[in-house]
C-alpha cells in the first residue's frame, strides 16, 4: 500500500500544471522534436508558399493552392499538444486518447475511419502525412479501433464519449428569413446565439456540467462538447433522456403547432423563457419580420388553435396592411388575451410562438448515440476554409461567424506580422495572428480538465495514505 501511495506522489509531482504549461510550450522545442526532416518535395512546398497568392477568389478556390494552406496549418498552426491533453483528460497517454476513434477525410473524399493512435506524437505524424481535409471524433472504444477488425463485433463496444450537441443553421430555414441552406448573416446568427445561452445554461444548472465547451462549426452552426468525467460515461438512454428534456420542437414540415408546453412552465423552460422573450422581437419581429408579409404571417396564425382568433387577426392585418410588425403583434397580444380569458384551461399559444421560433433545433441523433462522430473542434472547414473555433459561452453575442479566421487569413497574418518585426523569431505562428484568443482559451478550458484530474489523483493518493 505504502509503494502505492508512494507511486501515486512521484506521479503528483512530476504532474506539476505550472512547470507542465510553460507559455511557449505548444509549438517549442518538443514539437519541433517531433517533426521529422522534411522531405525534399515538402521543401519545395514550402518554397512554394511565398507564391501563393492569398487574396484572390481565384486562389480561394484553387485546390492545390488549398492543400499547400492545410499544410502550413497542420505544421505551424494546429495545437497538437493541447489537443491531446483535451482528449487524454490527463498527462500521460490513458485510453480515453489511445481507445479513441478518430476519422478523417482526406483531400480526394477518401473517408477513413476507425483510426487511433498512442499518442500526440503519432497523430500528428498522421496527419502530417495525410493531411485530411476533415477531421472526426469518435468515441472511446473496448479495444483501441484500429484493432476493431482484429477482434469480433462483440468486443468492440463503444464505452465514453462526451455528450455532444449539434445545432445547425440549416433546421432554422422555416424561421429565418434572410438566408437559407449553407448561408448565414450575422442577422440569422442571433438564433446561435439564443441557442449557446439556452443549452449552456441548462447544461449548467439542470445538469450540473461544467466543462462545457462550444465550437464554431465552421460554416453555419454550433458544436457542444460537454466533457465532464459524469457526461462522459452517460449511456445511449441517459443522453437520450437529457436531449428529450432539452429537446420541445416537434413534428415535421407538415405540422403548423410545433411547440405545445403546459400552461405552467418547468423552471428550465421558464428561465429558457427568459432568453426567448429578449430576443424574440428584436430577432424575430424586426430583423426576421416574420410579421411583413402576408406569406410570412399566416405561418404565425396557423400556429393559433382558436380559429376565431385566427381569422380575425387575419382580416385586421390585412386591413392595416401598412402598420409597423410591431403593432400587428401587439393585436395578436391584445386578441390572446381576450379569448384566453374567458377559458378554464388556458393555452398560453402565444408563448409557445415565441418558443417555436427562438428556442434552440437540436440534431436529436448527434447526441443520443454514443457513436456518432463529430467534427473535431481546430478542423478546418474544406469549404469555407474556416477554423472551428472554441465561442466563449459567456461572450456568444459578440462572436462573429464571418470574422473567424481562415486559412487565407492566417498566412496573410504571419506575413505581414513577419515583415513588420522580424526581432521575436521564436514566437509561434498562432501568436501573430488572429486564432491567438481561440488558443489561447482552449489551452485554458483544457487546463481546467486537467486539474481536475490531477486533484482527483491527489485525492486518491490521500485516501490511500490514510489507510
Ligand atoms: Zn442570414
Amino acid at each position: 500500500m505504502e509503494d502505492l501511495s508512494q507511486r501515486a506522489q512521484q506521479e503528483l509531482e512530476k504532474m506539476d500544471l505550472v512547470n507542465f504549461f510553460s507559455d511557449e510550450e505548444e509549438f517549442a522545442p518538443e514539437d519541433q522534436h517531433m517533426n521529422e526532416e522534411p522531405a525534399p518535395e515538402d521543401q519545395q512546398m514550402n518554397e512554394d508558399f511565398s507564391k501563393v497568392n492569398i487574396a484572390t477568389e481565384e486562389s480561394f478556390n484553387d485546390k492545390h493552392n488549398q492543400m499547400r494552406l492545410y499544410r502550413m496549418f497542420y505544421d505551424n498552426f494546429f495545437p497538437y499538444k493541447l489537443y491531446f491533453h483535451w482528449l487524454n483528460y490527463d498527462i500521460t497517454p490513458t485510453k480515453n486518447f489511445t481507445h479513441r476513434e478518430f476519422s478523417f477525410t482526406l483531400p480526394n473524399d477518401i473517408y477513413i475511419r476507425f483510426k487511433s493512435f498512442e499518442n500526440a506524437e503519432l497523430l500528428k505524424k498522421e496527419i502530417e502525412r495525410l493531411q485530411p481535409i476533415k477531421i472526426d471524433i469518435g468515441a472511446v472504444y473496448s479495444v483501441q479501433p484500429k484493432y476493431k477488425k482484429t477482434v469480433s463485433e462483440k468486443a468492440f463496444k463503444p464505452t465514453e464519449k462526451e455528450l455532444v450537441f449539434d445545432i445547425d443553421m440549416t433546421d432554422y430555414d422555416e424561421v429565418r428569413t434572410c438566408c437559407s441552406g449553407g448561408d448565414i448573416c450575422l442577422l440569422c446568427w442571433e438564433f446561435m446565439t439564443v441557442a449557446i445561452k439556452i443549452v449552456d445554461q441548462s447544461l449548467r444548472e439542470d445538469f450540473g456540467f461544467k466543462h462545457i465547451m462550444w465550437v464554431y462549426s465552421g460554416r453555419r452552426g454550433v458544436h457542444c462538447w460537454v466533457c465532464d468525467e459524469r457526461a462522459r460515461k452517460l449511456d445511449n438512454d441517459s443522453r437520450k433522456a437529457i436531449i428529450n428534456f432539452l429537446d420541445i420542437i416537434k413534428g415535421g414540415a407538415h405540422v403548423s403547432r410545433k411547440v405545445k408546453l403546459p400552461n405552467i412552465l418547468h423552471p428550465s423552460l421558464k428561465r429558457s423563457f427568459e432568453v426567448v422573450k429578449q430576443h424574440f422581437n428584436p430577432l424575430l419581429i424586426e430583423k426576421m419580420g416574420i410579421l411583413d408579409n402576408e406569406e410570412s404571417w399566416n405561418k404565425v396564425l396557423d400556429i393559433i388553435p382558436d380559429s376565431t382568433v385566427r381569422e380575425k387577426l387575419a382580416e385586421k392585418w390585412k386591413d392595416n396592411y401598412k402598420c409597423s410588425a410591431n403593432e400587428k403583434w401587439d393585436m395578436l397580444v391584445k386578441e390572446e388575451e381576450k379569448s384566453e380569458k374567458k377559458k378554464k384551461f388556458k393555452d398560453p399559444f402565444l408563448r409557445d410562438i415565441m418558443f417555436q421560433y427562438c428556442y434552440p433545433r437540436l440534431d436529436v441523433k448527434v447526441s443520443t448515440n454514443i457513436n456518432h462522430l463529430l467534427k473535431s473542434p481546430f478542423c478546418v472547414h474544406p469549404k469555407t476554409l474556416k477554423v472551428c473555433v472554441p465561442i466563449k459561452p459567456e461572450e456568444c453575442e459578440h462572436f462573429d461567424p464571418i470574422t473567424v479566421p481562415n486559412l487565407n487569413t492566417l498566412r496573410k497574418e504571419v506575413m505581414e506580422f513577419d515583415q513588420q518585426q522580424n526581432t521575436d523569431a521564436k514566437l509561434p505562428d498562432y501568436k501573430k495572428t488572429s486564432l491567438k484568443p481561440y488558443i489561447e482559451y482552449f489551452d485554458k478550458f483544457v487546463k481546467s480538465l486537467l486539474s481536475e484530474t490531477i486533484q482527483s489523483k491527489r485525492d486518491a493518493a490521500e485516501k490511500s495514505m490514510e489507510f
